[in-house]
């Protein structure tokens, strides 16, 4: 078997990388829990070194690593730059606040004195998704290094040459030899990796069906998880909201890296008196975005990661519209080659189709009517999932009311569904559980350990 990297916007093979065997993977499996004990000795201002020299190459290559993304998964190439700035962000982050976030912290309970001190765990699996290849494992793996911890990373079977590129990267900031491995596997592997002696416990990054395998493998293993899994995002636009500003965010919200992102927008849950002049706003913002080749800087959307993504996508819009949606944009994939999907709007869209029930991974925004804001938080709880939701509306007041009542990891009001270092990242239900960034995310993966001196 093979890991295959394709340029989705050609369709044109880029270069093929043979899977490593049971015994190679198990080699670098002990190789990296040797590495792990030198690191977790290593003092955490020397690890937050090694930290800041990878920010300092992910912002120098940033145009660089933008292109390898552009040519493996089909990212605009000024979104994967940015991507790779991000990437610096998290880990000067972690370099800053490590220290505070893991100091020993003084506890009650009797005898002289008691504390409980964070301490890293061993080797922490990543498995993880094409669609941020860099920003994802950047958010697991710097936390989880400055913690002391050692990470391998099993990235998607599409995105080698960025599996490679991050391995580089960390090697080049001075991390010492296997602190950090990339393993070349597929995913009929990861079981075994997470059955292995060395490994401490998984993060996965991806799909519900993945997301449920790999936890029932870690608690075969008795081995600690985190899922960071799928969402159908509600974007709730009120009648009182600054349409503008709403139908603008909405369009990059759904847009944005083709619609391929766990928090887009996916559910446009519009109150009635408003619902058609949003509609139109939206359609005008949507319809002025750029579709085409993801290395010309001027393009917006590029195409999506993998042919099968395509037809998947266009088996939700056809079953919507069958179901009685109204198409207003797109609605068919683009000729010629590649996997370029334009687009699309679907309006009249209830709670009983496949764009309401399902994940949609692509630049597809359902639109659904609202009768009223109790309506519409109805509407957006009515899902599987529990990731992210924005509201939009000028009474702030009766906004966070609503977020309050949200089932989600996180709600934005007036603002698009974001990640950012200092905010913790994660879903209820279906989404997954435990939380990314922030100091939640550094204490993850680390063993509270009660000291208690008598
Ligand atoms: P995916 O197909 O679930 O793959 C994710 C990773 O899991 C890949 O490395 C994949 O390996 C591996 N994998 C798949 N099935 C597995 C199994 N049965 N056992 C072990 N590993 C397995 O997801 P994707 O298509 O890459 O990414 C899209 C999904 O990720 C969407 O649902 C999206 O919403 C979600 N996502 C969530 C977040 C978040 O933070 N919540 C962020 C980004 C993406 P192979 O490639 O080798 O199959």
């Amino acid at each position: 078997m093979a890991l295959v990297s394709t340029n989705p916007a050609t369709g044109r093979v880029l270069e093929s990388f043979e899977t490593w065997g049971k015994e190679t993977t198990a080699q670098v499996l002990d190789e990296v829990r040797a590495a792990f004990l030198g690191w977790r000795a290593t003092p955490i201002a020397a690890r937050a070194e090694v930290l800041r020299a990878a920010a300092s190459i992910l912002k120098a290559e940033a145009q660089i690593l933008g292109r390898i993304m552009a040519e493996e998964m089909g990212k605009p190439v000024k979104q994967g730059a940015g991507e790779a700035e991000k990437c610096a962000l998290v880990c000067e982050y972690y370099a800053d606040n490590a220290a505070a976030f893991l100091a020993p912290e003084p506890a009650e309970g009797g005898g002289l004195r008691a504390y409980l001190a964070f301490e890293p765990l061993g080797t922490i699996l990543a498995v993880m998704p094409w669609n941020f290849p860099l920003w994802q494992v950047f958010r697991l793996a710097s936390p989880c290094l400055a913690a002391g911890n050692a990470v391998v990373l099993k990235h998607a079977s599409n995105v080698p040459r960025c599996a490679l590129a991050i391995e580089d990267i960390f090697r080049r900031a001075g991390l010492p030899k296997n602190v950090f491995r990339t393993l070349m596997i597929g995913s009929r592997q990861v079981e075994a990796v997470i059955q292995h002696k060395s490994v401490a416990a998984v993060s996965l990054t991806g799909s519900a069906p993945a997301g449920a395998s790999v936890a029932a493998a870690a608690g075969r293993a008795l081995k600690p998880s985190l899922l960071e899994l799928g969402g159908s995002d509600p974007f709730v636009v009120l009648a009182d909201a600054d349409f503008e500003a709403a139908a603008a965010a909405g369009s990059l919200a759904r847009c944005l890296n083709a619609g391929q992102t766990c928090i887009a927008a996916k559910r446009f849950i519009v109150e009635d008196p408003v619902y058609e002049p949003f509609l139109e706003l939206l359609a005008g913002k949507v319809r002025a975005l750029k579709v085409g080749d993801p290395l010309d800087p001027s393009t917006d959307v590029g195409p999506l990661a993998r042919p099968d993504l395509v037809e998947e996508l266009q088996a939700q819009v056809d079953a919507s519209l069958a179901a009685g949606a109204r198409l207003v944009l797109g609605g068919k994939p683009l000729k010629g080659p590649g996997c370029f999907y334009p687009p699309t709007l679907l309006a009249d869209v209830t709670p009983d189709m496949a764009v309401f029930r399902e994940e949609t991974f692509g630049p597809v925004a359902a639109l659904i009517r609202a009768k009223d804001a109790e309506h519409a938080l109805a509407l957006a709880n009515d899902t599987e999932f529990g990731l992210g939701a924005s509201i939009w509306t000028r009474d702030l007041a009766r906004g966070e009311a609503l977020a309050r009542r949200m089932e989600a990891g996180s709600v934005f009001i007036n603002g698009m569904v974001k990640s950012d270092p200092r905010l913790p990242f994660g879903g209820i239900k279906a989404s997954g559980y435990g939380r990314e960034l922030s100091y939640f995310g550094i204490r993850q993966f680390v063993n509270v350990k009660t000291v208690w001196v008598g």
